[in-house]
């Protein structure tokens, strides 16, 4: 961020000056399609890496109760980094895993946390860690434009 150039204070500029030609608005568009792409690759080897490291988790549980709600907070907070949410294996809408204390179960029960038609609802509820499959955080309500903003590079979100 220089200021006005005054061109003969740095005779040498002169040799960088030839890659300073103006970034036509296409090869802008290229740059940026492209980047996008490849973020989307990635977005989506992190969220495939992810998965595949939780399934080592399902169908065991913790020692207590404690340790189950700490082990989904961790979780949730690791995936929520990414943008992600896990998929509920009930409804298919994305949701929050979180453990919830049960009478008759010690070790409490894991319990998909998501909003349905604006109510809030909880789906499974087994002793263990269930199937755990990741999808993106979906966007907020009323943010259209975030929505459009973001649809354009959507892998493809299942509704
Ligand atoms: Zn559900």
């Amino acid at each position: 961020m220089h200021g006005p150039v005054s061109s003969d204070r740095t005779p040498r500029d002169a040799d960088s000056s030839v890659a300073r030609v103006p970034i036509d608005q296409q090869q802008a568009g290229t740059v940026i399609t492209d980047l996008k792409l490849e973020l989307n690759r990635m977005q989506r080897t992190i969220r495939l890496t992810i998965q595949a490291k939780l399934s080592g988790l399902q169908g065991r549980s913790c020692g207590t109760l404690e340790a189950n709600q700490a082990l989904a907070t961790a979780l949730h907070e690791l995936i929520d980094g990414q943008g992600l949410r896990v998929q509920c294996s009930e409804c298919g809408h994305p949701a929050i895993l979180r453990v919830s204390p049960r009478k008759g179960s010690p070790r409490g029960a894991f319990v998909f946390d998501h909003s349905i038609d604006g109510r809030r609802t909880f789906h499974g509820g087994a002793g263990v860690v269930p199937e755990l499959r990741l999808v993106s955080k979906p966007t907020r309500r009323g943010k259209r434009a975030a929505a459009a903003d973001r649809s354009g590079n959507a892998e493809g979100g299942s509704a």
